[in-house]
């Protein structure tokens, strides 16, 4: 177990995951600078869960065919030591990220419900890209739906110009508030 104090290693990111390529050095090590970063604001340690995927265990575990797991420009984790403290500690870390911590430039974070991992992805731009700072709910009932904390448990409105890009969604316009309801089609884990 990582005690606070212990940096992130090469080991414990190869072993989360695969190990990653020569060519993804450059990737792999922006994510890794991102994970001691989170580390560092959290206070606390921090369990990599998923790190580099090839392909061939990308597809094995269900996961998205453009997964940025295959490109080392993701992570996985976890911040709590037991799965009691899990749901909670990882909707607080996706709230951070989405409200105090913009700044990280991250692309996508999903919040998965426990039902799905309880886990925390993380996941940066390609090179060259701009990172879109979305913030995603995986609840239990499948897909994937923007999330903003502060509209507690409720979907963010205003979003659907920001799908466009994103294939495989179902858009819904409920009521005269506009609340857009954005379901990704795929439950495939990113
Ligand atoms: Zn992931």
């Amino acid at each position: 177990m990582p005690k606070l104090g212990t940096r992130i290693t090469r080991r414990e990111l190869e072993r989360a995951g695969d190990p990653w390529p020569a060519e993804l050095e450059e990737a792999a090590l922006r994510t890794w600078a991102l994970l001691e970063e989170l580390r560092a604001r959290i206070g606390r340690p921090l369990f990599v869960t998923s790190f580099y995927r090839t392909p061939e265990h990308n597809a094995r575990i269900g996961g998205s065919s453009n997964s940025a797991h295959m490109r080392a420009l993701a992570a996985d984790i976890s911040v709590s030591a037991t799965a009691d403290a899990r749901a909670k500690d990882s909707r607080e870390l996706a709230a951070d990220l989405a409200r105090s911590w913009r700044d990280l430039d991250y692309d996508e974070v999903i919040w998965y419900d426990d039902s799905r991992g309880g886990h925390v992805h993380i996941g940066l731009a390609r090179p060259g890209k701009r990172p879109r700072l979305e913030v995603l709910h995986a609840p239990a009932s499948g897909g994937y739906a923007l999330w903003d904390p502060l509209a507690g448990e409720g979907l963010q409105a205003g979003a659907a110009g920001r799908l466009r890009s994103n294939p495989g969604i179902l858009v819904a316009l409920a009521g005269a508030g506009l609340v857009a309801l954005a379901l990704l089609a795929s439950r495939a884990r990113r």
